[in-house]
């Protein structure tokens, strides 16, 4: 069989979903790869760079779509991509079926099989495969570059001949992949860091990485916004206070804030309110990586970079992954190469789609005309 990568039609997209070091495991697997012309380059990867790993290059993405059994894609499919799905074909792809109907009607009709990236289960055999996380991982990292950019001031702190620079204190709300990746190089940088979390079992981690869990003065045990398998679950009234006076009090000290805080299936909390925002010191930078989902701080533009009255730059930009292409391509590729791996098990060349296993039964979508979305939970962990 051959897979193949378009390039990527989402406005300011620059992932690609293979790349030449993937597409040579994929043909330890058995399979023919190929890509259309020019797909890679905003992420790095020349047309040569393919050929040379035995990719055939394919010039329109029409014919690609045409040659090809399976499809991998990184942003969900538009509607002239979906009218090209067909029964024979397999997409890989994110797809957002809670949120796309259009494309789930569309995939059931083609009689396609759909695996959307997100859906892929979160148990440990399948971390390889776990594209949310490898993106939320690059998100984070890349929101600490990005304050740091628009932000006037070294993180560390420095003595030097022409004085003494205090280090930059940075709070990291949100101690999930992206807070950690956040911490991680905050830390690396040589900020001060702080870090919050409404799941108590992440403190130990955050300590560990250098940074400092900030604790509220609440009487009952900070479990109480804390976890459903892993997750947050929504706080009570009480806890929600405790955490705002907590945040209220430091604001003014704190020179960046990157908020990660999300809640599966409902839109982002607001955590950082306009008044903290205003007790902040002009030249402070916010970025709210929850933009997408409406943001944790009010004054969130997505997509935007404001600069508030009292000069504060808030930073709701939601393609992070995409302004490090080269990187998360690389990863996301390396996803979508183990997610083949897993559909092919002896290394035939041959997509076995087998309902059975855990991680393709549900990341499967759609299968054979049927909506297959939402899968029964896993039955191993
Ligand atoms: P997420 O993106 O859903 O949320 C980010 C973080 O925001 C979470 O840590 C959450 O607790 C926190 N949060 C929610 N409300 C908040 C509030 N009001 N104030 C402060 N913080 C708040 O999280 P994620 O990165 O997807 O990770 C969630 C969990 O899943 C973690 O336990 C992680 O280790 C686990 N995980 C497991 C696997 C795996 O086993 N394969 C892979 C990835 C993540």
């Amino acid at each position: 069989m051959k897979i193949g990568a378009p390039k990527e039609v989402f406005e300011g997209e620059n992932r690609v979903a293979m790349t030449p070091d993937s597409a040579r495991q994929l043909q330890k697997l058995g399979y023919d790869c190929a890509i259309e012309s020019g797909a890679g380059v905003a992420a790095g990867f020349t047309d040569a760079a393919y050929k040379e790993a035995g990719v055939e290059v394919i010039k329109t993405a029409a014919a690609l779509w045409k040659q090809v059994d399976i499809i991998a894609k990184v942003r969900q499919p538009n509607a002239t991509e979906l009218k090209r799905l067909t029964a024979d074909k397999t997409l890989i792809s994110f797809f957002n079926p809670a949120g796309n109907e259009e494309g789930m009607e569309a995939a059931k009709k083609s009689g396609a099989s759909v695996i959307a990236m997100e859906m892929v289960p979160r148990i440990s055999r399948a971390q390889k495969m776990d594209a949310l996380s490898s993106m939320a991982n690059i998100a984070g990292y890349r929101a600490v570059i990005e304050a740091g950019n628009n932000f006037g001031r070294f993180f560390t702190g420095q003595i030097t001949a022409a004085g003494k620079v205090p280090p930059a204190r940075v709070l990291v709300v949100g101690a999930g992949v992206a807070g950690l990746a956040a911490i991680g190089t905050s830390t690396s940088l040589g900020a001060v860091t702080y870090a919050f979390d409404v799941r108590p079992e992440v403190a130990e981690q955050v300590e560990s990485m250098g940074a400092e869990f900030v604790y509220l003065d609440f009487e009952e045990e900070q479990q109480d916004g804390a976890a459903t398998g892993g997750y947050a679950s929504v706080q009570s009234e009480e806890f929600r206070n405790a955490q705002l006076a907590k945040f209220r009090e430091i604001a003014p000290d704190i020179d960046i804030v990157i908020t990660t805080a999300l809640i599966p299936n409902r839109p982002a909390p607001k955590l950082w309110l306009e008044d903290m925002v205003a007790a902040m010191k002009p030249g402070s930078v916010i970025v709210d990586l929850a933009a997408e989902r409406g943001g944790n701080v009010e004054g969130t533009v997505p997509d935007e970079k404001v600069v508030t009255d009292n000069g504060v730059t808030i930073i709701g930009y939601t393609d992070f992954p995409s302004r490090m292409a080269t990187q998360s391509s690389t990863l996301y590729a390396t996803n979508i190469r183990h997610m083949m791996a897993d559909l092919t098990p002896e290394k035939d060349g041959q997509v076995n789609h087998d309902m059975e296993d855990d991680v393709i039964r549900g990341a499967t979508v759609t299968h054979q005309g049927e909506i297959t979305f939402p899968p029964p939970p896993p039955k191993v962990q």
